[in-house]
Parts: C-alpha cells; structure tokens; sequence
C-alpha cells in the first residue's frame, strides 16, 4: 500500500518543495529588488516584480513567536508539540513557521536563537527547527 500524501504545490512553490527533498531551505526572492519572499509567490510585493528567483537560506533564525500544543490535548503523541515562528536572519519578518524540536516549552523564548534541522512528515523531508547556542 503507497501513502499517498504528498505536499501540495503549484508553480509558486514547487521550488520550496524540491528543495525539501534535499533537505535544504529554498526561498523566493525578487530578482530585482533581492527581497525575500515566503511563502513563495510569483509577484514581489516591493517592487512588483514577477522576476522571481530561488535561493538557498542557511536557516539561520530566531524566535518570533510560537505556540505549544501541550501532549493531553493531542491523539497519540506522548510530547508537547511546539510551532514556531522562525524569523531567518536574511530578513526582518521573513518567517518559516515549523515545528521546534529538542527543546520543553519552558526552554522556548522570544527571540531565542534557531537553527535549521530536518524532520520527516509520512516519508517527506520537513524543515523543522532547533534552539541554537549563542554565540
Ligand atoms: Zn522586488
């Protein structure tokens, strides 16, 4: 029996998807401008440019918010479950919204450094993130 969930995607973020399957951070940006764009979309909203490139992002980021699904409130999974807002160091209020792992709810805090890690969702590579060391 084939599992036959797969990511959604459509010309816009067929890139981010690809670069998944890599396990590597592709994100959109204006070719003109060099604005970052995410979620993906084919239109800059600075410039309004439809030139619309990808780039690899180092993942580099910080907490800009985050929300915790305590473990009593889900089916099966015996953990708390933390989604984070990560803010990527490219760009002010470029935000990859991922689950966090490693880390209790009380070892989150705003603006707390993160960096990239990779999970797996039903055999697909999912970027998720991880409390970095300052420094
Ligand atoms: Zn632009």
């Amino acid at each position: 029996m084939t599992d036959a969930w797969s990511p959604m995607t459509n010309y816009d973020t067929r890139s981010y998807w690809e670069g998944c399957r890599e396990k590597k951070l592709i994100i959109a940006r204006c070719g003109d401008c060099r604005y970052w764009i995410h979620p993906p979309r084919g239109v800059c909203p600075k410039c309004w440019s439809d030139n619309i490139g990808y780039e690899e992002c180092d993942g580099v980021a910080k907490v800009y918010s985050y929300v915790v699904l305590p473990a009593a409130r889900q089916d099966n999974s015996g953990s708390d479950r933390i989604t984070v807002w990560a803010e990527l160091n490219d760009q002010e209020r470029l935000i990859v919204v991922a689950d966090m792992v490693g880390s209790a709810p009380n070892e989150v805090a705003m603006e707390a450094p993160l960096e990239l890690a990779w999970s797996e969702y039903r055999g697909h590579p999912v970027p998720v993130f991880k409390l970095r060391a300052a420094g």
